[in-house]
């Protein structure tokens, strides 16, 4: 049988979730935000194949893209750098998903508290 606890206490379950969610973000790595694409494109020079009809175009290229305060920020990168970003591109989303679950967690958990309070 659980321990008995005040209402406004945080319950036992709650915090273990909460626990879980601070312990997963602690094995996180470097988190990088944006996103890694693979493009082909035309290099522009008239007698080039990429302006041919059809176009053969050059590539694929590794780009990562980020947004920040409304510019787009890109850089290109070879297949080694894509694939240790796409870790860090990886985390930077867990990172996010454990953000949410925490606040989806903790509203629900200090509504519970605040409306205990409320009724004493
Ligand atoms: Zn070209």
């Amino acid at each position: 049988m659980p321990p008995r606890q005040a209402p406004s206490a945080p319950r036992v379950g709650a915090a273990a979730q909460l626990q879980a969610l601070q312990q997963a973000i602690l094995t996180l790595g470097f988190v990088r935000p944006g996103s890694l694409v693979r493009r082909y494109m035309p290099c522009g020079k008239p007698a080039c194949r990429c302006m041919a009809r059809p176009p053969r175009l050059h590539g694929p290229y590794n780009q990562w893209t980020y947004k920040v305060a409304g510019r787009t920020k890109t850089m290109r990168l070879s297949e080694d750098q894509a694939r240790l970003c796409q870790e860090w591109l990886r985390n930077h989303k867990q990172l996010k998903r454990l953000v949410r679950q925490m606040e989806q967690l903790s509203l629900r958990e200090t509504d519970r508290v605040l409306g205990a309070i409320s009724r004493r």
